[in-house]
């Protein structure tokens, strides 16, 4: 396979080493080999080596969620995210995806999103409607809010208005690419609806993103593949916590106590997880779970979860035992897929807050 001899390297460095099997979610939720940093380099340097091709392999390159724990667990330094998106990037350029993954990337080039949708819900669409003129603040809902969640979408435009500064949504906001990003990685396709996102973000000072998944994309991502955001950028959780210590955000204490889910592309990627504890601590108790702050372990995503739903359910049900594990009785996270991922799960001893549920009272 065309891959860079970074990658190869990093491939040739995993595939006989089983010291990260204990950290993957999907691994731990599955209870399967096939998922594991270790397994997945097996694979690929096997098609290096031409045992096998590309698209046997490609089901098992699509059940990596990219979370980074091995990345970061890892202590010789070697980076599965990395060969895993480039041989996501080489089996498109193949033509070997899956067809599952086929449908979805046409989706997400056509429509901006993975999921066919091609219209945003009546009252979404009325509540961003309302914050339609032109202001210094953009508010970035993203994608899985707009069409997979619009509930917790119009409820983050709620939390965003109790600060009392005026803010645009934008009827028209372009896919930010995180999702191209996770389904081809750096491809031109990819970086060019990042330059498309870029050039609307310029036209304001601040731009508030509000899914963790673009956070990191624009923040960290955009960077690396060269795309320059002017404009003064800062994720949800961060624009909230700097609300509530400077006061524009009054929120009331309540009895409740929760447990955080730290979206990991805020607490690894961006190293923000002091945050979601602010606003958290504003209206609750706070307390730990097992895996937190940058050690967090990932809750489950929209997207996986339309290709691989059973498993993301056991992903999301595995995290919320780590809850239980400590007597939690709530559990919040600050990333809109994560928590439609954990309240997938039917259960009733913890409650999935988001923030929205928090601030609210709702
Ligand atoms: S990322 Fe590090 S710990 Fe995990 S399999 Fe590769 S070399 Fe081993
Ligand atoms: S990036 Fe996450 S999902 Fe993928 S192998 Fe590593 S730990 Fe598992």
């Amino acid at each position: 396979m065309n891959m860079s001899e970074k990658s190869k390297a990093h491939v040739d460095s995993c595939r006989f080493c089983w010291m990260c099997h204990h950290i993957c979610p999907i691994g731990n939720a599955t209870g399967q080999e096939r998922n594991t940093a270790r397994a997945r380099a097996l694979g690929i340097s096997m098609v290096n080596r031409e045992s096998i091709d590309l698209s046997e392999i490609m089901d098992n390159i699509y059940e990596c969620a990219t979370c980074g724990a091995c990345v970061h667990e890892c202590v010789t330094g070697w980076d599965p995210v990395m060969f895993t998106k480039e041989t996501r990037l080489q089996a498109a350029l193949e033509d070997k995806l899956p067809e599952y993954i086929n449908k979805m990337l046409d989706s997400a080039l056509e429509l901006g999103n993975p999921y066919g949708k091609s219209e945003l819900d009546r009252a979404l669409a009325d509540a961003i409607e309302t914050h339609s003129d032109k202001n210094d603040l953009l508010f970035w809902l993203g994608t899985d809010a707009r069409y997979m969640a619009s509930s917790e979408g119009i409820r983050a435009i709620k939390v965003m208005e109790k600060t009392g500064v005026p803010f645009t949504v934008l009827a028209d906001e372009t896919a930010s690419g995180a999702q191209l990003d996770f389904l081809i990685g750096g491809a031109e396709e990819t970086k060019e609806q990042m330059l498309r996102a870029a050039e609307v973000m310029n036209g304001y000072k601040t731009v508030v993103i509000y899914d963790p998944n673009d956070a990191k994309a624009v923040m960290q991502t955009y960077k690396e593949y060269g795309v320059e955001v002017k404009a003064s950028v800062m994720t949800y959780t961060s624009y909230l916590a700097e609300a509530v210590e400077s006061g524009k955000l009054a929120l009331k204490k309540t009895d409740k106590t929760v447990v955080i889910q730290d979206p990991y592309q805020l607490s690894r990627d961006l190293g923000e997880s002091d945050a979601i504890r602010t606003v958290a601590g504003a209206v609750a108790g706070v307390e730990e779970m097992l895996c937190n702050r940058d050690q967090t372990a990932w809750a489950g995503n929209i997207l996986m979860a339309a290709y691989m739903p059973e498993i993301i359910k056991k992903v999301a049900a595995r995290r919320i035992f780590n809850a239980k594990s400590v007597g939690a009785k709530a559990m919040l996270t600050a990333s809109v897929s994560e928590y439609v991922a954990l309240r997938s799960v039917e259960q009733d001893e913890v409650e999935i807050l988001s923030l929205e549920d928090l601030i609210l009272g709702e």
